[in-house]
């Protein structure tokens, strides 16, 4: 029976790739067609039918079957295919794949804690069979991309991130453990849904909510050891920032939507540097939304500029906001929450984001606001009235919410922003000029910053390293990218990146001494590699050797 078994394990079934002999030895010969494949060819043949699906919701599913079949294949097809794969596994295709949660759900992945088992979180733990967690990622579900409230079926965004810890950044799959915390929805549309997965009941906020958080938190790194890595993921706003605040120096953890946002962020602005010729306190900002991406993103701005030499009181004063209640002003009507009061500015309230833009005149727009096309014609070509090379970025997930297209972005600017945005664009072209716009996407930043804190066994990690990882991956962004348009790596040069990443989140952790791997691993880039998922087979053939023929047991 242990053949059968190595077949159904996803973890170590190798489909047709089982040679002759192992087939014998295993005691499978005959279950698995006549023909052996080689992985390269198994890939062939994987590819083959992605590229025959019909929609990209069929490859998102045809790819969550394979990952339950064949652990290794699914990796490396998605690693060697970064363009491709990325946006179904990732934004886009991730945020239709949650709204149908309940239609594609096939087998369990990753854990469900739910409100009612507070008091129980340990034991629930104590189900997961994977003794060596040591990255966790955990949603409870109510901003799942732009797209608002999805309850449960948010799963798919931990699924989808871990499944870029490891195509992206090797670490290995069964360290990586998603957490779909269910305090309910209200998401009336779920709760009448019979497809619905999660509990129906309205959330549960306030200290009850507090305690189950605190209890996870607690329970994760009790079970796992205290270096941990918990990755914070679509919390809504009034608790992403609130519980970062909280936990950053107690847990090895971060929150995605804040920290890595603003580190990728960071990135492309800086690279942005090398094509305007400026510093970063030579630009002057506006955001629209102040939510917690782009709170994030002013808050390591400030950081920047302050390196610039500014003072932190003439850094804010370049940053401006717009949200929901307008021009993000002292004494407003709506008052404000939050982190977003650091950057109010003693001005008179304004509803209308076009007439805000024209009080600011910023030389970088940053869109995070999850509302798409307000970055209409009229703003964009006021931009690039302003400003030789006007700098934007429309950041909202996914496509349907961004905040312009890259072809609105280049044509409304007569091909000079320097433009990115949150979710893939294809190219564009104007007057027979191509331009190929970068994604900002935080999967550049998280997968190698994990991999470094994982590796190194870091107790706490600090918003430093997500400034050096931004440099990190400015720091790759070639000229030639930088003349169409781009910038940011290709997304295939990711896996590269991560490990650079890695590498520079491991030299922060022993700077400040957040490291506790004893000793310090001399050529960190070599003891990195070393600790990375391969996607190459085991073989299941005993090593068969003789004794020497004194011995006297020759077969
Ligand atoms: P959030 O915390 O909920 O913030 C959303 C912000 O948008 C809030 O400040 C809200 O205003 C504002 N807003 C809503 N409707 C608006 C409108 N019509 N006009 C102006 N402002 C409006 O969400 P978040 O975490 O910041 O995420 C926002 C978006 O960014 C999402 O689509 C997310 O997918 C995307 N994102 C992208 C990346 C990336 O590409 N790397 C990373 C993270 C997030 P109030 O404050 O007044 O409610
Ligand atoms: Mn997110």
């Amino acid at each position: 029976s242990r053949g059968i078994d190595i077949i159904r394990n996803p973890r170590t079934n190798k489909g047709m790739a089982f040679t002759l002999p192992e087939r014998q030895v295993l005691g499978i010969h005959g279950l698995l067609p006549p023909t052996v494949l080689t992985q390269e060819e198994q890939l062939y043949r994987t590819m083959q039918s992605f590229t025959r699906q019909p929609t990209d919701l069929d490859r998102y599913i045809l790819l969550a079957g394979l990952q339950d079949r064949n652990e290794k294949l699914f990796y490396r097809i998605v690693s060697e295919n970064v363009e491709s794969m990325m946006p179904i596994v990732y934004t886009p295709t991730v945020g239709l794949a949650c709204q149908r949660f309940g239609l594609i759900y096939r087998r369990p992945r990753g854990l469900f804690v739910t409100i009612h088992d507070r008091g129980h979180v340990f034991e629930l733990l104590s189900n997961w069979p994977e003794e060596s967690v040591k990255a966790v990622v955990v949603t409870d579900g109510e901003r799942i991309l732009g797209l608002g409230d999805l309850g449960a079926f948010g799963m798919g965004i931990p699924i989808g991130k871990l499944a870029l810890y490891t195509a992206l950044g090797g670490v290995k799959p069964h360290q990586c453990l998603p957490i779909m915390l269910d305090v309910g929805t209200d998401n009336e549309d779920l709760l009448d849904n019979k497809l619905y997965i999660g509990l129906r009941q309205k959330r549960e906020r306030g200290p009850v909510y507090d305690e189950l958080v605190d209890e996870l938190m607690h329970a994760i790194t009790e079970r796992w050891g205290a270096n941990t890595l918990i990755q914070h993921e679509d919390f809504a706003n009034a608790n992403a920032q609130r519980l970062l605040d909280k936990y950053q120096q107690r847990y090895c953890m971060f929150n995605d939507d804040i920290q890595g946002t603003a580190g990728v962020a960071l990135a492309g602005l800086l690279a942005s540097l090398r094509v305007s010729g400026k510093q970063m306190k030579d630009h002057k900002f506006l955001f629209q939304g102040a939510g917690s991406a782009a709170c994030g993103i002013a808050n390591f701005l400030v950081l920047q500029m302050i390196e610039d030499g500014l003072t932190e009181e003439e850094a804010v004063s370049r940053v401006w906001m717009n949200d929901a209640d307008g021009l993000v002003v002292q004494d407003r009507p709506a008052g404000m929450s939050g982190t977003k009061a650091r950057f109010a500015k003693d001005h008179p309230h304004l509803n209308n984001f076009e007439d805000a833009l024209e009080i600011v005149k910023p030389s970088i727009l940053i869109g995070a606001c999850a509302t798409a096309g307000v970055f209409t014609e009229k703003v964009l070509k006021n931009m690039a009235l302003w400003n030789e090379r006007p700098v934007i970025f429309a950041l909202s997930n996914p496509t349907s919410k961004a905040e312009c297209t890259a072809e609105e972005a280049y044509t409304h600017t007569e091909g000079r922003a320097l433009f990115a945005s949150g979710s893939p664009f294809d190219p564009v072209t104007i007057d027979g000029t191509i331009f190929r716009p970068g994604q900002g996407n935080n999967a550049y930043i998280f997968p190698g910053v994990g991999l470094g804190a994982i590796v190194c066994g870091m107790r706490r990690i600090s918003d430093k390293v997500f400034l050096r990882a931004a440099r990190t991956c400015a720091d790759m962004v070639t000229e030639l990218d930088l003349s169409q348009g781009r910038l940011y790596p290709p997304l295939s040069s990711i896996r590269e990146i991560s490990v650079r990443i890695a590498v520079a989140t491991i030299q922060e952790g022993y700077d400040d001494g957040s490291a506790t791997l004893d000793p310090e691993p001399r050529d960190k880039e070599a003891f990195v590699k070393s600790k990375m998922y391969d996607f190459r087979y085991d073989s299941f053939l005993p090593i068969l050797y003789d004794w020497p023929e004194e011995a006297g047991f020759q077969a």
